[in-house]
């Protein structure tokens, strides 16, 4: 009966040496999930704007949206350098958003001193590093319209010198899918990023806000998505509108909103 006893008190110690075991590892492992998370990178949203520089519909709104946004502004313009200046000042990144040429529509359209496919390197490069020089805060390029001059490599080419000169990364906007600039940038050592998607090419609430629940899925998938949104009658208040409807929604799924100079640097 002694024997009987001690035999089951072993095996009670022993069951409960074991259970205690299982839940340090349980724990451990727990802990090691938590540390992955913590560690771990959240999901990242750029939002770029393009089409500053014309005081256009929805610029104050859009620098005052509670998140950092990446301000592309086009140069030579009435308010080119101050909407640079005043994106700058509130911690935005800020881009040169560079008139290239399109397949479709006038040269006039592209503004002043436009990057047209007929012009030779010299005054290519001379007009970037001007529009650079006006911006004074630029950290990167993208590209307004551009179907036709993005397909040039030559023109892209000189565009990208420039770039490199200064030290900057260049955003594809993707008007066109025979787009030069990867190839050219890793040719000349350059950060290449793309947009993911465009916000509001239909300039409605319920399209923009569909877009941004994709940007969503697409930063958890990828780790990071970079959508175009613009200000004036492209996109202006309704996108305004849509990106604070959508802000909180998105921060609740742990996504950081960050300057495409962020992008980079992840
Ligand atoms: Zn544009």
């Amino acid at each position: 009966m002694k024997d009987n006893k001690k035999g089951y008190y072993k095996l009670l110690s022993g069951c409960t040496a074991l259970i205690i075991l299982l839940y340090l590892l349980l724990l451990k492992g727990e802990c090691y999930i938590c540390s992955a998370n913590t560690e771990g990178k959240s999901p990242k949203i750029a939002v770029v704007i393009d089409d500053f520089g014309n005081n256009s519909e929805g610029t104050d709104d859009m620098l005052n949206l509670g998140i950092p946004i990446t301000a592309a502004v086009m140069p030579f313009l009435p308010t080119s350098s101050q909407d640079a200046e005043k994106a700058h000042k509130k911690g935005h990144g800020v881009i040169l958003h560079l008139p290239m040429e399109p397949e479709k529509g006038k040269a006039s359209w592209l503004g002043p001193r436009g990057i047209t496919v007929n012009l030779p390197d010299e005054e290519i490069e001379n007009r970037v590093e001007d529009a650079v020089k006006e911006l004074k805060y630029v950290h990167g390029i993208n590209n307004h319209t551009g179907s036709k001059a993005m397909k040039d490599e030559r023109v892209v080419k000189a565009v990208l010198r420039v770039a490199k000169r200064n030290n900057l990364l260049f955003l594809d906007s993707k008007t066109t899918d025979k787009s030069k600039a990867s190839q050219v940038c890793s040719e000349l050592g350059i950060t290449y990023l793309e947009r993911d998607l465009f916000l509001d090419h239909q300039n409605n609430t319920v399209h923009i806000e569909k877009q941004l629940d994709k940007a969503g899925e697409t930063a958890i998938k990828k780790g990071y998505a970079i959508v175009i949104g613009h200000v004036g009658p492209a996109g202006g208040k309704t996108t305004v509108r849509a990106l604070k409807n959508k802000i909180n929604s998105l921060k609740d799924k742990g996504i950081e909103f960050v300057t495409l100079k962020e992008i980079e640097e992840r």
